[in-house]
């Protein structure tokens, strides 16, 4: 079982991941890995040092794109493919959605050549189950900046309204597309509520 979590920044995808963490873990005895994106293997987590390096102002959207999918393909080969054929439940913070979301729509690429790369990269993978969590602009950007951390410091001037109202288009986009495959929650909500309607959805996958 491969379940992703994808949603803007803000959103509430670490706290979430945390308590599904436990939640999978006394549910069933499957074993879970827990991972997550850019990054997950030790290379793709160099190459995400590369990509939220501050200093790199000036990389190009497709340099970004290639190297997000180039770490996603280490990624996969080394840890969620084997992970998956050996039964295990991956769950994994950001996939390949994020990059259509993020390099895709908001940093305009096109949404057909970010998933092209991306098929190259992953060769048919898909998540089973994506759980998106849904939050506008003004709520996610509040909450990263009440955080104060030094990501958001790096990140806050790029992330903007906009950017962040496009990331959300991008992934409406998707949904749109694979209705199936998305469980959308409300992120506005709070952990608790979040929380409560995800786990009602990801304990279902885990007894199918
Ligand atoms: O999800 P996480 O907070 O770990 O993501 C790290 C940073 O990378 C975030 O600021 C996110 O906006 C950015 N990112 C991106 N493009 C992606 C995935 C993540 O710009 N495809």
């Amino acid at each position: 079982l491969f379940i992703t979590i994808e949603g803007p920044d803000g959103a509430g995808k670490s706290s979430l991941v945390k308590r599904l963490v436990t939640a999978i873990q006394s549910e069933t005895t499957q074993s879970l890995v827990v991972t997550r994106e850019p990054g997950g293997s030790d290379i793709a987590e160099e190459i995400r040092e590369l990509l939220l390096n501050p200093t790199h102002t000036n990389m190009d959207a497709r340099t970004e794109a290639l190297l997000l999918a180039a770490g996603r393909r280490q990624h996969v080969v080394e840890k969620i493919r084997p992970a998956l054929e050996e039964g295990q439940i991956v769950l994994c913070d950001r996939f390949v959605d994020s990059s259509i979301a993020y390099q895709g729509q908001a940093r305009g690429i096109g949404i057909e050549e970010v998933k092209a790369i991306n098929e190259f990269a992953i060769e048919g993978l898909k998540p089973n189950v994506t759980l998106f969590l849904d939050v506008v602009a003004e709520v996610g950007l509040n909450r990263i900046k009440d955080k104060q951390s030094n990501r958001t410091q790096d990140r806050l001037e790029l992330e903007e309204i906009t950017f962040h109202e496009e990331v959300r288009k991008g992934y409406h986009a998707l949904i749109k597309q694979e209705p199936d495959r998305f469980i959308v929650v409300d992120a506005s909500q709070s952990e608790d509520e979040v929380f409560t309607e995800a786990w009602s959805h990801i304990q279902k996958e885990i007894h199918k």
